[in-house]
């Protein structure tokens, strides 16, 4: 178990609906409010990391923090607070909602240009946090019987323009997707990339089953953190699996599909296109990583506990 350090000199739990850090204070996350100049808002240019909390304790926070101070250097932002302080807000974060499945983000802001220049160096980044009740991207029965995916006809913002390893707010082209998907009878959307591969979607990394073995994109992605969560439980139980560009017409002719979010784990995608996946119930090999997913959060080498009062 990682070790936290939340002490408990300070207020007591009383914030269910969400706790924020914010101006180096802790408030009620109705007060969680940024500036409209901030370039967070007006230039999307911020980044963030989400985890979760189950049952009480962080899952594989250590690799959300490593993540999320990754995608601060690559963004050229410095916050004010290091790993261990971070770590620390956040676990207060979620002792102040009194909550046990929590939706925990850390966000950094480009900040406020000065009235003279526009250069975003001359910005003073902004750091918050908050913690708010669990959020899933799939409804219940989502997440029971599978969602159905379309594949977006325009693609996804190239990597180079925006590198989709730095966690961001750069989502017109996936909101575009999720519009078509919906117009087209979809519940969710998965885009290609600029040469046809298969790449990720709003929130999630997507997985093919193909003969039983696993694949994933390998590149121009978010590394997810269920991600990766998903390649250690293939290592450990010796289930094939690979990094591959996989095409749209692999994608079509999967056995399998399923997509990974911190927010809801492992999710079935049981139609493509409007086409029914095998006998149109989430498959085995789904259930299976779905199931030792969960099963992981008992295991104290991914925990970090969150003390209560
Ligand atoms: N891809 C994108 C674009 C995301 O926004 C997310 C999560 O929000 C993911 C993948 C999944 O990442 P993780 O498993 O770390 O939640």
């Amino acid at each position: 178990m990682n070790k936290s350090t939340n002490k408990k000199n300070q207020r007591v739990a009383s914030l269910p609906d969400g706790a924020v850090f914010i101006d180096k204070e802790y408030r009620p996350i109705s007060e969680a409010k940024i500036s409209m100049l901030d370039f967070g808002f007006t230039r999307s240019d911020a980044t963030y990391d989400v985890a979760h909390v189950w049952q009480g304790a962080f899952f594989r926070l250590e690799d959300h923090l490593d993540r999320f101070f990754r995608s601060l250097e690559r963004a050229q932002m410095s916050i004010d607070h290091d790993r261990d302080e971070v770590r620390d807000i956040l676990i207060e974060c979620v002792r102040l909602t009194g909550l046990r499945d929590v939706y925990v983000a850390m966000v950094c802001t480009r900040g406020l240009p000065s009235k003279t220049t526009r250069d975003p160096r001359q910005c003073v980044n902004r750091f918050y946090a908050y913690a708010v009740p669990f959020i899933w991207i799939a409804t219940p029965d989502q997440r029971k019987n599978g969602m159905h995916m379309v594949i977006a006809s325009i693609p996804r913002t190239p990597a180079k323009s925006v590198d989709p390893t730095v966690k961001n707010y750069n989502w017109r082209d996936m909101a575009r997707g999720l519009f078509e998907a919906f117009e087209r009878g979809g519940e969710t959307v998965v885009m290609l990339d600029n040469n046809g591969f298969v790449n990720e979607g709003p929130g999630f990394n997507i997985f093919t089953v193909t003969n039983n073995k696993i694949s994933t994109p390998s590149e121009g992605v978010l590394e997810g953190i269920t991600r990766l969560a998903v390649i250690n439980i293939c290592e450990e139980e010796k289930i094939p699996f690979s990094l591959a560009r996989i095409t749209a017409d692999e994608l079509l002719d999967a056995d399998e599909i399923f997509i990974t979010s911190t927010a809801g784990g492992i999710m079935p995608v049981t139609r493509l296109n409007g086409h029914v996946l095998g006998n149109g119930a989430p498959g085995p090999l789904t259930e299976k990583i779905r199931t030792s997913y969960w099963d992981k959060h008992q295991e104290t080498r991914y925990q970090t506990q969150v003390f209560y009062d």
